[in-house]
C-alpha cells in the first residue's frame, strides 16, 4: 500500500484524459530525497541515510508514478535498485571510468553522434525524468553539448549535408523532456530534409511518467511521412503498469513502430524467469524487445554488472522459452566498431 502517493493513473486510457502540463507538473513532483523515498515505501532510515551520502553528483531523481509501482517495505525491490544509491557507487573498480564509449570523439557537429553508417544521434537535451545508477549520464552529462538552439541548427545542416543519413534519432537525456511545441519544431526540420526517411526517439519517459504521451505528442510523431519508430527503456515487467499500457497503446495506434531497450542489471532482472516476463508483458503491450544491454562500465556502476558467461546463459534460457522475434539481441557498445557487438 503506498497510501500517502497521488493515485496513478489506474486506466488504460486515462493518460490522454489529463489536462495538458500535467506531466511538467508531475515531473516538477518528482522525489530527490531519499528521506522522503523512504519514509513513502517504509522502509528503514539507514538505506536512506546511506543513499544520502552515495548520490555524488548525480542526485536522486524519481517520478511519483514509478514509486508507485515498488512494492513497499522491500529493500531489494528491483524498481527501486534501478533509482536508490548506494553505498557499492563509491567504490572505484579498474576499468570502470567516466566516459567509456568515448563519444565525444564521434561528434559530427554539436550534438550528432554519427558513429554507424545510415543513421545518427541528435542530443537534443542533457536532462531525463529519472536517474538511473547504471547510466553513462551519470559521470559525463556529455548531452548538454548539442542542446542550444545555435547548436541544434547546425546540427540539422549537418544532417542536411550528409545525405547517407536516411534515419535520426532523437536521444539525449531523454528528447521526450521537451515539450511539445518544440519537438514539433524540430520533427518539422527534419521532415523538410529529404533525404531522411525515418524518425527514431530513445526515451525511457513513457515507462516513467506515461502521462508525457499527450494527444499532441501521439499526433505530432503518427503524422509525418517518415516512418517513427520509439524505443523505450523497461527493464523489469513491474514498471509496466496499465498507465503505461495506455501510452504505449496510443502510439501504437498512431502507427508508431514501438521496441524496448533494457539493460542487463544484477539483482534486478538477471533471470529468465524475470527478462521472459518481460518480453511476454512488451508484447501484450505491441513493444518489440529490441536490445539487451551489457551495462556500459561507468564508474561506480560495477556492482550491477553480469558476467558475459551468465548473461550469455540468461540469453540461450530467453531462446528456449519465447518466440524469436521476442528474444532481445544481447549487445554491447564498443567504441569503434561499425555497430553494438552482439555477445555469445
Ligand atoms: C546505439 C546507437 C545507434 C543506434 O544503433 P541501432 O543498432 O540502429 O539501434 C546509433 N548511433 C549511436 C551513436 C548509437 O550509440
Ligand atoms: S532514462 Fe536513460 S539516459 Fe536517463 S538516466 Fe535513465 S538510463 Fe540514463
Amino acid at each position: 500500500m503506498v497510501l500517502s502517493l497521488p493515485s496513478s493513473v489506474s486506466s488504460a486510457d486515462a493518460a490522454t484524459e489529463q489536462p495538458p502540463g500535467s506531466w511538467q507538473r508531475e515531473l516538477a513532483a518528482a522525489i530527490r530525497d531519499p528521506v522522503e523515498l523512504c519514509r513513502i515505501l517504509g522502509l528503514d532510515a539507514s538505506v536512506a541515510a546511506e543513499a544520502g551520502g552515495s548520490a555524488g553528483g548525480f542526485p536522486l531523481l524519481v517520478p511519483r508514478s514509478f514509486v508507485a509501482r515498488m512494492t513497499p517495505g522491500d529493500p531489494r525491490d528491483p524498481l527501486l535498485l534501478q533509482v536508490l544509491p548506494r553505498a557499492a557507487e563509491r567504490v572505484d573498480v579498474a576499468g570502470y571510468v567516466a566516459d567509456p564509449l568515448r563519444e565525444e570523439e564521434a561528434l559530427a557537429a554539436p550534438g550528432l553522434v554519427k558513429k554507424y553508417a545510415g543513421r545518427a544521434l541528435l542530443l537534443v537535451t542533457g536532462g531525463c525524468a529519472v536517474n538511473c545508477r547504471y547510466c553513462f549520464r551519470r559521470e559525463f552529462p556529455y548531452a548538454d553539448n548539442g542542446a542550444t538552439p545555435a547548436g541544434m541548427s547546425e546540427a540539422l545542416r549537418a544532417i542536411a549535408a550528409d545525405t547517407s543519413i536516411r534515419e535520426v534519432i532523437l536521444s539525449g537525456g531523454d528528447p521526450l523532456l521537451l515539450d511539445d511545441s518544440r519537438l514539433e519544431r524540430i520533427v518539422g526540420e527534419i521532415v523538410a530534409v529529404p533525404t531522411v526517411r525515418r524518425l527514431r526517439i530513445h526515451t525511457r519517459l513513457p515507462i516513467v511518467l506515461p502521462s508525457r504521451v499527450t494527444p499532441r505528442l501521439v499526433q505530432i510523431l503518427g503524422g509525418t511521412r517518415l516512418t517513427t519508430s520509439v524505443v523505450v527503456h523497461a527493464n523489469h515487467p513491474a514498471e509496466l503498469d496499465a498507465a503505461v499500457a495506455g501510452a504505449l497503446a496510443d502510439l501504437a495506434g498512431a502507427g508508431v513502430l514501438l521496441f524496448n531497450q533494457s539493460v542487463l542489471l544484477s539483482g534486478v532482472n538477471d533471470s529468465v524467469e524475470t527478462l521472459a516476463a518481460l518480453s511476454e508483458r512488451l508484447l501484450d503491450l505491441r513493444v518489440v524487445p529490441y536490445y539487451l544491454h551489457a551495462p556500459d562500465r561507468v564508474r561506480g556502476t560495477a556492482h550491477f554488472d553480469v558476467p558475459d558467461q551468465t548473461a550469455i546463459g540468461l540469453h540461450a534460457g530467453l531462446k528456449a522459452v519465447l518466440p524469436g522475434y521476442a528474444v532481445p539481441r544481447l549487445v554491447r557498445e564498443v567504441p569503434g566498431e561499425v555497430s553494438k557487438v552482439w555477445i555469445g
